[in-house]
């Protein structure tokens, strides 16, 4: 079957100073509804991904982050349904700003550990073992 070409999504691991990530939960009505994700979202046409990562981040979260703080950590390659997706996952431990649950229902910060025990869709997973090591 032709899926045409891969969907590219970018997402950080916000580190606060405590060790602790940010994760949030995905809507109702949004596929896979409900799972914990790592904040980002799709990177649009023409988009470089750290623009698209630093417009996710102000949108979903209302923090400001700069593309010298973003750090790229990994890359998760997942089937998506009718499509494919590669996931660009970048680390950042400095933004400006609060992070609110601007369009999610609710955000989390958890320890590198209780990820383990979180429902994450298959592209987020295999960040759980970089942060382990690198928290
Ligand atoms: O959030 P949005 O629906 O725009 O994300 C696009 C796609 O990327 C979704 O289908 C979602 O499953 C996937 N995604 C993901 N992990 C993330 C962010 C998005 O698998 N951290």
């Amino acid at each position: 079957m032709d899926k045409g070409k891969p969907l590219i999504v970018v997402a950080a691991a916000l580190i606060d100073g405590d060790g602790r990530v940010l994760v949030q939960q995905r809507p109702q009505g949004k596929a896979m509804a409900g799972l914990w994700e790592f904040p980002g979202g799709k990177v649009e046409e023409d988009e470089l991904p750290e623009a698209a990562l630093i417009r996710e981040l102000r949108e979903e979260l209302g923090i400001d982050v700069e593309k010298a703080c973003l750090a790229p950590a990994c890359f998760a390659s997942e089937s998506l349904g009718e499509r494919h997706m590669i996931l660009l996952v970048y680390i950042c431990r400095k933004w400006r700003g609060i992070p609110q649950a601007l369009e999610a229902p609710a955000i989390r910060w958890v320890r590198p550990l209780d990820l383990h025990g979180l429902d994450m869709p298959p592209a987020d997973k295999p960040l759980i073992g970089l942060l382990d090591a690198l928290i």
